[in-house]
């Protein structure tokens, strides 16, 4: 719960692996720019029945007050459900969970700022609000980009490896949307059926992310689209090879460190009561990744 004038924050991130996660460094920093003591620690909690366990007594502490609130990442973005009281509009419509903070009334509250932090980066990249969105990859990261697209406005087609991962995930979104997502695989006849004319491409695959840097989630006998903007949710490393091709072609890319820090800086602000430290948590994330 926001208390008026507390201190002290016993904060922390649950998932896993966490080996390389970098939030400890953006809490860490939004403490100590807003004058405020305590922790961001680590909670590596493998998917399993004794993860299950450590789970229970994780959330014991949550709500004894032990702890201030929690992110959540993967594998743990739905696990944690069962565990709240309830789930705010945004985590309900995409069905998974990153942020966990007790609301005004006592109620362990599951939060997702990964759907408004990554709208909030992307208006950086591009001035347009709607318009034809190509989104790859299916998993975690795709639902949150693929409800905050189309609620939006933006048409949005969405490709995987597994055809049936992409149209389960556009069946899902296309309720309440004002356009049907649209589905298929991801392979080149169908990239250039799809993307020509989009605006806006989104990589959500871990394709080209550290330590397998060289990879590209677009085929590298395809040109890119010619009037595209590209996101590359990954940030590790901050420049992709798909950006990479984007600055070749002279089309406007932009890395996940912004979508990063943005969540967790609307994450901060739940737990606080304070602004979002968007800057401070921007500033904060390591240039040498
Ligand atoms: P995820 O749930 O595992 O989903 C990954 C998606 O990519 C799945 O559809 C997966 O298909 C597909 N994929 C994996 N390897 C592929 C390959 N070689 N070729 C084509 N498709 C492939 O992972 P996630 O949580 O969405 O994370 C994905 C990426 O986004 C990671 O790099 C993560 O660091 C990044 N991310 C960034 C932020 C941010 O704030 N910037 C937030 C969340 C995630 P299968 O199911 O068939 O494997």
């Amino acid at each position: 719960m926001k208390l008026a004038g507390k201190r002290c924050y016993q904060l922390g991130l649950i998932g896993y692996p966490l080996g390389h996660s970098v939030s400890p460094i953006l809490h860490q920093a939004a403490l100590k720019s807003a004058a405020l003591e305590g922790v961001y620690q680590l909670f590596p909690i493998p998917p399993t029945q004794e993860g299950l366990k450590e789970l229970e007594t994780l959330f014991s502490r949550l709500r004894r007050g032990e702890l201030d609130g929690v992110n959540v990442t993967i594998p743990h973005k739905q696990n944690v459900q069962p565990f709240l009281d309830r789930l705010s509009p945004t985590a309900a419509a995409v069905r998974a969970v990153n942020t966990i903070y007790m609301d005004e009334s006592g109620q362990l509250t599951g939060e997702n700022t990964d759907v408004p932090g990554f709208l909030r980066d992307l208006s950086r990249l591009i001035q347009r609000k709607d318009g034809k969105a190509v989104v790859l990859g299916a998993g975690g990261s795709a639902r949150a980009i693929v409800y905050a697209l189309s609620q939006a406005g933006w048409e949005v087609c969405v490709l995987a490896r597994r055809v049936d991962q992409a149209q389960s995930l556009a069946e899902e979104f296309s309720q309440n949307a004002s356009h049907m997502v649209q589905s298929g695989l991801l392979e080149q006849k169908i990239l250039e059926k799809y993307s020509p004319d989009c605006q806006l491409l989104v990589n959500t695959t871990p394709v080209g992310m550290v330590p397998n840097s060289a990879g590209c989630p677009w085929p590298d006998e395809a040109p890119l689209p010619r009037n595209t903007a590209v996101y590359d949710l990954i940030y590790n490393p901050l420049q992709t090879r798909l950006l990479q091709r984007a600055r070749q072609e002279n089309l406007p890319g932009m890395n996940g460190a912004g979508m990063l820090s943005a969540q967790a800086a609307l994450a901060f602000a739940h737990w606080t009561g304070l602004e979002p430290p968007f800057e401070v948590m921007e500033q904060a994330f390591p240039q040498h990744l």
